[in-house]
């Protein structure tokens, strides 16, 4: 369970369907965040659809959009604050900590 990617007061969901595995949840506040990959969540600054078994590819990631939807619409029902960090934006670190320190309540 000890995972270093996670801070000391964020513990992962094991609650694989329903949450969609968000990448850290704040269980007291409920909140939870979601780091996008550019590739996997069509990213669309980065995405490029590959070349080759486009069909395939396609189904897969369309799925993927459709699945990130239902998770954020299903937890935020639930009573979550979903927060959504794309891979790219961890570059600009400073503004990822604007959205959680505003989600979290500042
Ligand atoms: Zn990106």
């Amino acid at each position: 369970m000890a995972d270093k990617s996670c801070p000391a007061n964020s513990r992962r969901l094991r609650e694989p369907d329903e949450s969609g595995r968000p990448d850290f949840a704040f269980r007291a506040e409920r909140v939870v965040v979601f780091v996008d990959g550019c590739f996997w969540h069509m990213c669309p600054k980065h995405f490029h659809m590959p070349a080759n078994n486009r069909a395939f590819w396609k189904k897969k990631l369309t799925a993927n959009q459709a699945r990130d939807r239902l998770v954020t619409k299903t937890l935020r029902t639930a009573g979550w604050r979903v927060v959504r960090i794309w891979e790219h934006d961890l570059r600009k670190p400073a503004r990822v900590l604007v959205r959680l320190r505003a989600a979290l309540g500042g």
